[in-house]
């Protein structure tokens, strides 16, 4: 699943070129997104315009344009977004199809249909339902330590708390699991039971696994992509993810998995222990 690396990594991949020519035509699939009818006259109303921008909160990318709107993306649980020749052979589950006039065009694959693709006019979108509750971006944003100490005033565990959009936008079960490593910090410990230097540390080392994955990448262990079709190398450098069993790096303890919420926790038991 596309995390923030990720989705960096996609909008970074698509900068040379989305800016390039103008949008000449929209094909639209007949399938849902996100259990929403693709809106084909809101993205026909993109022909005509050029890309000026490709800025990104969390998960989210918005692409803005020169007729004062943006498409809104998030990849979901398999979204790809590419930017191809037109005459690139089209992959299944291809949803969107912009084309453009320099003979590429930009698409949106998704075989699970969990992603967004919408338009919105750009001076809208913070306020829009997909943008308005989500907290800080960990990288761009305003994501300081007394922010990630107000939200840890909780009987919440760690796990889910970083989970939650609404705190930190951008963090999902891949870099939640690789941060609490980083931090030597429980995934099951309560908020409130994390104290000033730990959440010192946690809040370095969400910042400190992010930008190595953004620096790699990201992290491709199924889906993952960039625009240009490009696997990540982030998951060469992980130390916890999917790591059932292998000798821990700091202690050589093995690696246990746990499930918080339905989906997989993997951590350290001796170094992760409170
Ligand atoms: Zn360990």
């Amino acid at each position: 699943v596309p995390e923030l690396p990720e989705v960096e990594t996609v909008r970074r991949s698509l900068l040379p070129g989305l800016y390039d020519g103008t949008i000449t035509a929209v094909e639209v699939s007949r399938f849902p997104l996100r259990q929403r009818p693709i809106d084909r006259a809101a993205l026909e109303a993109l022909v005509g315009a050029r890309f000026t921008e490709a800025r990104r909160h969390g998960k989210y990318l918005m692409l803005d344009t020169s007729c004062g709107a943006s498409l809104l993306v998030h990849l979901g649980m398999s979204g790809r977004l590419l930017l191809v020749e037109r005459e690139a052979p089209l992959a299944k589950h291809t949803h969107v199809v912009l084309s453009l006039s320099t003979g590429r065009a930009l698409r949106y694959v998704d075989p699970r249909r969990f992603g967004i693709v919408r338009s919105y006019r750009t001076a809208s979108l913070p306020a829009t339902d997909e943008l308005a509750a989500l907290g800080p971006d960990p990288i761009t944003g305003t994501f300081d330590v007394a922010t990630l100490t107000a939200a840890l005033e909780t009987e919440r565990d760690l796990k889910a708390v970083l989970l939650d959009q609404k705190v930190v936008a951008g963090l999902g079960n891949i870099y939640v699991s690789e941060a609490l490593w980083e931090a030597k910090l429980s995934p099951r410990q309560r908020g409130e039971g994390v104290r000033g230097p730990q959440i010192r540390a946690l809040h370095a080392a969400i910042g400190k696994v992010l930008r190595r994955a953004v620096k790699n990448h990201g992290t491709s262990l199924s889906d993952y992509v960039d625009a240009t079709g490009q696997s990540g190398w982030n998951q060469d450098a992980l130390r916890v993810y999917e790591k059932t069993g292998a000798p821990c790096r700091r202690c050589r303890t093995k690696i246990c998995r746990i499930v918080q919420a339905g989906r997989s926790t993997y951590y350290c038991p001796t170094c992760q222990s409170r």
